[in-house]
């Protein structure tokens, strides 16, 4: 298990992209999405990069290092259960564990008022997640910004806002020290002082106590007006990990030897985290990533039984610091160099880091097998009901859950009823998901085709295909799924009346369903002039192929706005649909929009007439719909392109076949309810529904595409 998407973490998993292990199953958590590169952040701050640029992807990295992304944040660590907390999804149990969390802002002896605006410098991600606030506070008059710590980061913050709000700006830094870094020549601190007194930076020395709504406090009692306070202050560790039984040093941080592991030896830790004991340095980017060199050859040593690298911190080492008008100050033992090919130097190294984390279309990534066990331990999985779970990971878990602890057969299902709706739906992982997440759209993946006809859940059946696994990776899927379809479940007062769960080289989950009903809906029930609506917009086939892809095209940003589509349920669209006496209801599913629409005007005697425009798309990049196409594609498109009509430059023809995962409904709604429909919808929703078209009398196609 890896926590924090830190510089050397994204090491070990960059390092499983090109050597898979078998039996080796990895879990990064991590808080945000994407792991921000220190160095070229206040790059990004004066607006020379974009966040993409100096962002890791990590659900991409993930995906191509076969590993499990899970967005969320550690709250506790209990070593003694080997078991971490986390504050959304289930507590996760490792066998090994590296944490690379990075630091926060020390604000020890700083008595910070709620109405200062105050920023902090770390944890670095949260500076960049901070600066539209910081923008929206900075004025047209001149702004006065106080940066509280007087190390190098303090003067490259200093440049870059300057550039970034156009010298609009009065910045002042006050430290303790002024640049005590003792890597840092005569030469160098001199330039660094020049360069922010040419630009009017001032200097103050001295202890910041308070900071108030206006006004900075130093120790001396001197006052400073002040707009905008960044704390660059030097670093902490959060609570979580300072409370763990984790030997630290005196500053709170945690110990680790030569080998990077901790007084715990199942446990890595690198980065502004850690000090490795005998080597102390400052916290840096430079030192984590130095760390993660070795890191990455250990935690694969100790999982082998390999005698593991030391790690040896260099004494010195290069500095690049970013200035102003493209240039960069080099700093190096006794050298100093002030220029834009210094500048061009840290732009090439920076680029070349952040690269190797950066996946391209069609790369071709050649992987070798490092295999963990010897041929005499592989063992020959079955795939027929010898794939079952482990008895012990189903009891444990239906204990814990409190659930068919006695492993009935069957189920007895009490209803009202007396009619029930049936469905059975199955989807497969898609490699790097959380497992969690994966539950809640296979539910409501499934959930789909009860509303379609009418109906509400009552009762499922779950059938749950786990990874090859054993032990506490067993137990992780089966729980991550269920608890995820469980979230669901709940809402619609559902019961989970039997289940069956076994091994496979294709995890998914498949979900029977069933429902109750007060009138059934078929798709024959559609009328002339009836209006037609999509509750949600369509792409999860040919986005997620591309984003799988690793498509250039797909960014994080992308990818996070595809999942909230994906896990957002149609229940209560469904209800308003009933509340307007819709006759038709379908959900789009695998098959693609043209296949459902056609079924319905078949079965009505009806044609459609629709219009495709860019709202039909949960992405509007059309580039992106005509160059990816998702599995299911050809098969839709071949069994219904011969009933449509439409024009062959229409750019967006392709979303007609696309296979929906947990797809919108279709819903049709009388001509006259138009606007109390859209505002019953968009109030209830929050979102409007997409109207597509209207249903007509029979032409000679069933679907006819306007433009
Ligand atoms: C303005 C500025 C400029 C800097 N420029 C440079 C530079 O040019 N060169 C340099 O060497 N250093 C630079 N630094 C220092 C550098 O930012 C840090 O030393 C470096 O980021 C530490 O790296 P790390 O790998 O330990 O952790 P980080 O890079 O901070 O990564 C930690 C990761 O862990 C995640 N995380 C944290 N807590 C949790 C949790 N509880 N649960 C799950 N995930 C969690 C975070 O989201 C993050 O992705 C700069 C610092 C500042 C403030």
């Amino acid at each position: 298990m890896l926590i924090g998407g830190g510089h050397a973490n994204v090491q070990i998993l960059k390092k499983l992209c090109m050597n898979r292990i078998k039996g080796l199953h990895t879990i990064l958590i991590s808080e945000h999405f994407e792991a921000t590169y220190s160095g070229m952040t206040p790059g990004y701050i004066h607006r020379d990069f974009s966040l993409e640029e100096i962002s890791i992807d990590l659900q991409k990295l993930c995906f191509n290092a076969g590993a499990t992304f899970i967005k969320d944040k550690v709250i506790k660590l209990e070593t003694n259960y080997k078991k971490v907390v986390l504050k959304n999804f289930p507590s996760i149990n490792y066998n090994l564990l590296s944490i690379n969390t990075g630091s926060i802002s020390n604000t020890k002896g700083i008595k910070i008022e709620k109405l200062s605006k105050c920023f902090f410098a770390k944890p670095i991600s949260s500076l960049v997640n901070n600066l539209s606030q910081i923008d929206q506070i900075i004025s047209n008059k001149k702004n006065r910004i106080s940066i509280i710590g007087g190390g190098v980061a303090s003067y490259e913050l200093a440049f870059s806002l300057l550039r970034r709000y156009k010298y609009n700006l009065e910045i002042n830094i006050f430290g303790k020290n002024i640049l005590k870094e003792k890597n840092l020549n005569h030469k160098t601190k001199k330039n660094l002082k020049k360069i922010s007194y040419d630009l009017g930076i001032k200097e103050y020395l001295g202890k910041v106590v308070s900071v108030t709504e206006n006004h900075l406090v130093l120790d001396s009692g001197e006052k400073f007006d002040s707009d905008l306070n960044l704390l660059s202050s030097g670093a902490n560790i959060e609570t979580w990990l300072s409370e763990s039984n984790l030997d630290k040093d005196k500053n709170g941080f945690i110990i680790v030897d030569n080998n990077l592991l901790t007084s715990d030896k199942n446990i890595f830790v690198t980065g502004d985290a850690c000090t490795v004991e005998d080597n102390i340095r400052p916290k840096s980017g430079v030192m984590a990533v130095r760390q993660g060199q070795i890191l990455k050859e250990n935690v694969f040593s100790k999982l082998t039984g390999m005698p593991l690298i030391k790690f040896k911190a260099q004494k010195n080492w290069l500095y690049l610091i970013g200035t102003h008008k493209n240039k960069a100050l080099l700093n190096y033992f006794f050298l100093s160099f002030h220029g834009r090919w210094c500048w061009k130097l840290k732009e090439w190294i920076d680029r070349r880091f952040i690269n190797k984390f950066k996946f391209t279309y069609n790369s071709n990534m050649s992987f070798r097998n490092f295999e963990l066990e010897k041929p005499t331990d592989i063992k020959m999985y079955c795939q027929g009901c010898g794939s079952k779970v482990s008895k012990n990971t189903l009891v444990n878990f239906l204990n814990e859950d409190n659930s068919h602890s006695d492993l009935p057969d069957s189920s007895i299902i009490n209803t009202n009823s007396s009619s029930l709706l049936q469905s059975i739906d199955h989807i497969k992982l898609f490699t790097s998901l959380n497992p969690f997440d994966f539950g809640i759209i296979s539910y409501l993946h499934s959930q789909n085709d009860i509303l379609s006809s009418g109906g509400s859940v009552k009762t499922i059946s779950v059938s749950q295909a786990l990874p090859f696994s054993e032990g506490i990776i067993e137990s992780f899927f089966m729980e991550y799924f269920m608890k995820g379809i469980k979230s669901e479940a709940i809402k619609d007062g559902s019961i989970i009346a039997s289940g069956h769960s076994y091994q496979s080289k294709e995890p998914g989950i498949t979900i029977t369903m069933n429902g109750s009903y007060e009138k059934q809906i078929t798709k024959s029930q559609a009328q002339e002039n009836e209006l037609i609506y999509l509750s949600k917009p369509l792409g999860t086939g040919y986005l997620l192929a591309a984003y799988f892809n690793n498509s250039e095209l797909l960014s994080s940003f992308d990818f996070q706005k595809l999942m909230k589509w994906m896990k957002k349920g149609n229940k209560k669209i469904s209800e308003i649909s009933k509340s307007f006496k819709s006759k038709i209801t379908t959900d789009i599913s695998g098959f693609g929009l043209a296949s459902h629409l056609l079924d319905i005007c078949k079965f009505s005697g009806l044609s459609a007439e629709i219009k495709l425009n860019e709202e039909i798309l949960i992405n509007k990049n059309i580039e992106i719909l005509n160059k990816f196409k998702s599995t299911g594609f050809e098969n839709n498109y071949s069994s219904s392109v011969n009933e449509i009509l439409i024009s062959d430059n229409n750019k967006l023809q392709n979303i007609l076949y696309d296979p929906q995962t947990n797809g919108p409904l279709l819903i049709s709604i009388e001509k006259e309810d138009q606007i109390k429909f859209e505002k019953e919808f968009q109030s209830v929703i929050g979102f409007s529904p997409i109207l597509i078209g209207q249903f007509k009398k029979f032409q000679k196609k069933l679907i006819n595409v306007i433009n």
